[in-house]
């Protein structure tokens, strides 16, 4: 069956950056159909009821990246997004005294020397000054790598102008640690093992590897950028769970006109001369656009939708090359009652909790990892949202949902036993923190890189779609030949978390590709 309309653009996929694409198209006054193959919108920013009457933020579950001229230019607030907390701090757990209180410029802690407090305010600082000189970058469409025109020399002109703009002495630096480890960063700046195990995990969180690895300060500094070199949200929870945020910006994208559709999986990407035309899904209907634009991961796009026979022999290869194998799990805890955590009041709570006690914590963690083993004792990430926001589960009950750093993609014949032996695992570490939380614990649910790849159709379930290294970074993110949203296939576009600036909830990606869309690309 082939439906009669036509649309201007159609998107596959109906995670955030599509529905952001999506507004962004509809607001041009063009006509736009999201076609999504789960029951419901925002791939893995939605919310699941794991357990009856407890919900959670199904994947992403804080907020730290969404620009707020983007949640401006939807007019989120007004279609309802709020936030239960916002610029939360972080607090990294102890078993044995207080917790350390990591904010924007401060860190408190009655275990740090006077000197690491100060090397924190320098460090923290520095950082988000070389943070905010990558903000442009990070929020533009990389340019092309061959320079034909003026428009394009003068992006390459923008990229360096921003480097000068920080100061001889700062640009030296930038470009000293750029490139190394977080490890060696934080072993050179500072001596509390707590403190370096806190900032390592944001430079890993979500990746394939440990503070040890080259370019985890870029990771690190990406994230910084992500929060707007220290001027945007901060860390925030929206109220509602993260589905909150997904339902705000699809309400936008209904607003502007365009017409999202559940349980519509494409099966395959129609081409007609060497242009993608239309879309044919798994119920046979075939819908025809004069743009296609995918929020799918790359792999799926290029490989299973699309067909290798469009496309060059040494394309296919790279993108049968990408690195795309998650490392991060999720935790979802319901409990029926908030649990006693030993080193912290009940109010702090609703922070941002770390279990990373020091960077050799975390490297014990990911090397298992390495050998598709996992960890006995996972790095954390805590958010126990009804803290804040006590409409996620029944009264004087909760929820816990934690990332769980570093667990293998795991599809063998054990993966069930296995999963059930590391939940095991991570609920020794957590009665370590707040004894007693193992019979407070209704329900329980351990998703692990496989898990996320069934749940949300990611590949690999990689938390970016595709791992942030320098290879696949900028220019060349998926693969050299797919980098600013378009495709070697004419109508073709990527608008998902595979392409600049890669995966988190910020919409970047979404935007950037409706921009180019609109432009004509090409
Ligand atoms: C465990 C975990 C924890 C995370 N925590 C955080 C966090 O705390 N903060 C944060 O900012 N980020 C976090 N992230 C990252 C963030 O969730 C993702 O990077 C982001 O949601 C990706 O958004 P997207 O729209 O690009 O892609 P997705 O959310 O993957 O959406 C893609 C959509 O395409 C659909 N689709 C795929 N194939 C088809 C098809 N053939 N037909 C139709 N539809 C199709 C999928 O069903 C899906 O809905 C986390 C990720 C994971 C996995």
């Amino acid at each position: 069956m082939t439906t009669a309309k036509s649309y201007h653009s159609i998107i596959i996929g109906g995670g955030h950056n599509g529905l952001v694409c999506a507004a962004t198209v509809g607001r041009a006054g063009k006509s736009v159909l999201v076609l999504e193959a789960g029951s419901e919108l925002g791939g893995a920013a939605r919310n699941r009821e794991f357990a009856p009457g407890y919900n959670v933020s199904a994947g992403a579950h804080l907020l730290h990246a969404l620009p707020s001229e983007l949640a401006r230019d939807l007019d989120l607030p007004g279609h309802g997004l709020k936030f239960a907390g916002q610029s939360l701090p972080t607090q990294a757990l102890s078993t044995v005294g207080k917790p350390l209180r990591l904010g924007d410029r401060q860190v408190d802690g009655s275990e740090l020397s006077a000197a690491d407090i100060a090397a924190y305010t320098r460090f923290s600082t520095a950082m988000s000054r070389y943070a905010a000189t990558l903000l442009p970058i990070f929020q533009s469409v990389p340019p092309r790598l061959v320079i034909e025109t003026w428009a394009q020399k003068f992006e390459f002109m923008k990229l360096a102008w921003q480097l000068r703009r920080l100061g001889r002495r700062d640009m030296r630096e930038l470009l000293r640690i750029i490139g190394m480890n977080m490890y060696d960063l934080l072993d050179e700046t500072f001596a509390s093992d707590r403190l370096k195990g806190a900032l390592a995990l944001d430079a890993v969180l979500g990746a394939e590897w440990g503070p040890r690895a080259p370019g985890t300060v870029l990771t690190y500094l990406y994230r910084l950028a992500g929060m707007a070199g220290g001027k945007g949200l901060g860390v925030a929870q929206p109220l509602g769970g993260m589905g909150a945020v997904v339902a705000a910006i699809a309400a936008s994208a209904k607003q502007a006109g365009a017409v999202l559709r559940t349980s519509a999986r494409v099966k395959r990407i129609l081409v007609e001369n060497d242009r993608a035309c239309g879309v044919e899904l798994e119920s046979g209907e075939t819908i025809r656009a004069e743009n296609i634009i995918s929020n799918a991961d790359p792999r799926t796009t290029f490989l299973s939708l699309l067909g290798a026979a469009h496309l060059d022999t040494g394309f296919v290869r790279k993108v049968h090359h990408l690195r795309a194998s998650g490392r991060a799990g999720k935790l979802h805890l319901a409990l029926k009652g908030l649990p006693n955590f030993t080193s912290i009041d009940a109010v702090a709570l609703g922070d941002r909790l770390l279990v990373a006690p020091s960077m050799d914590y975390l490297e014990r963690a990911f090397n298992p990892s390495k050998y598709h083993e996992y960890p006995s004792e996972p790095a954390l990430e805590i958010s126990i949202a009804t803290v804040r926001d006590p409409s996620l589960a029944p009264a004087g009950q909760h929820v816990l949902s934690a990332v769980v750093q570093f667990l293998p993609y795991d599809a063998g014949a054990d993966r069930d036993r296995n999963r059930a032996a590391c939940l095991e695992a991570i609920l020794v570490v957590l009665e370590q923190h707040a004894p007693g939380i193992r019979n407070l614990v209704a329900s329980a649910e351990l998703l692990t890189p496989f898990d996320i790849e069934q749940e949300f159709g990611m590949t690999g379930g990689h938390w970016h779609h595709a791992a942030m290294g320098f290879d696949q970074f900028f220019f060349t993110r998926p693969v050299p030949g797919a980098a600013q949203y378009r495709t070697p296939v004419d109508g073709l576009y990527l608008c998902g978390a595979g392409c600049h600036p890669g995966g988190g909830v910020m919409g970047i990606a979404g935007r950037n590709a409706a921009r180019r869309v609109l432009e004509g690309a090409r």
